[in-house]
């Protein structure tokens, strides 16, 4: 047991979101202005929620926001033209498609199909392949967020044990080439790994996005380990909670992410970050 620190994601973002506002400003002086057009299709409540906070940073930041709301009945090839039609803008320099798309169109084609220098999720193939052969471009912004919480939080990665718990698209896979782009030693563990106690065991930094409320608890975690959270869950008393047992954890830490007010915000600043192409 030892006094842990808790790693105040809501107090970071804010720094990073108040440098980029800086940074709008000045660009705005100079006669410059960055845009983000985000495509909603249909109207699921969560998304609402995530869209309207992009919104809300963008204004915030002094980002122009172009807003598409399309019904959920909308085709792949009405989604299509208008990613189209925004690849073509010259003032508009960022495009988000809001995940996950009514069942009758392709995630992957409309992800394909964003121009790769204004895809701010970071998610379209060429960004990802840059990412993987330590090339510029955009980057997934929930592991980027880990990585600017630990710099900014002065947590050192190069020469660690790092293990990641999750492999998807999103968060998993980057969140690894992140870690190993920044030296560290990195395993990813999944649903199939054997003895997956011992190996996160080993992680003086864990990383934890295997979607599952409350899933790690202090036997999973090495005394003095750095533990970040990347999981988001409404509990039973519809309160916020993440992939980590908070309590049974942190007093084996040597530092934590709170959920919320962890990674969760750090997100948002680093969507921003990459609208203004900045850090
Ligand atoms: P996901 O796509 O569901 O991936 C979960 C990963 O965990 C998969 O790789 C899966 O392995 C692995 N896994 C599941 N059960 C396991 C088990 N029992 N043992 C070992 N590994 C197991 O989730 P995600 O999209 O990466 O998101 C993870 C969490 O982060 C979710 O809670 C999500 O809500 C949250 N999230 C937060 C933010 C944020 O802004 N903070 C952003 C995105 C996501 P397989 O690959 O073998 O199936």
């Amino acid at each position: 047991m030892s006094m842990y620190q808790i790693i105040d994601g809501k107090k970071i973002s804010q720094e990073i979101k108040e440098e980029l506002k800086l940074k709008a400003a000045e660009m705005k002086a100079a006669g410059e202005e960055r845009c983000l057009a985000v495509i909603q299709v249909g109207n699921d409540p969560a998304s609402s929620v995530y869209v309207n906070n992009k919104k809300k940073a963008c204004a915030y930041i002094g980002i122009k926001s172009l807003s598409y709301e399309l019904p959920e009945e909308s085709t792949e090839e009405e989604l299509l033209e208008i990613v189209k039609e925004l690849n073509n803008r010259e003032d508009v320099n960022g495009i988000l498609v809001q995940l996950p798309l009514p069942k009758q169109i392709n995630e992957e084609r409309v992800l394909l199909a964003i121009d790769p220098r204004k895809d701010v999720d970071g998610f379209h193939p060429v960004n990802v392949g840059n990412l993987s052969i330590g090339r510029p471009g955009y980057v997934s912004c929930t592991p980027a967020g880990v990585i600017e919480l630990c710099r900014r939080f002065g947590i050192e990665i190069e020469g660690k044990e790092c293990v990641v718990l999750g492999r998807s698209n999103i968060v998993g896979k980057p969140m690894a080439m992140l870690l190993l782009r920044e030296n560290g030693t990195v395993t990813v563990c999944h649903s199939r790994t054997k003895n997956l106690k011992e190996i996160t065991r080993r992680a003086d930094i864990l990383v934890v996005a295997v979607g599952k409320p409350r899933f790690i608890d202090e036997s999973y975690v090495k005394e003095g380990a750095v533990v970040i959270d990347v999981g988001i869950h409404r509990n039973e008393d519809n309160k916020i909670c993440g992939d980590v047992d908070f309590d049974r954890v942190a007093p084996h830490t040597l530092a934590i992410t709170p959920v919320p007010g962890g990674v969760g915000p750090m997100t948002i600043a680093m969507l921003m970050a990459n609208c203004m192409q900045s850090l």
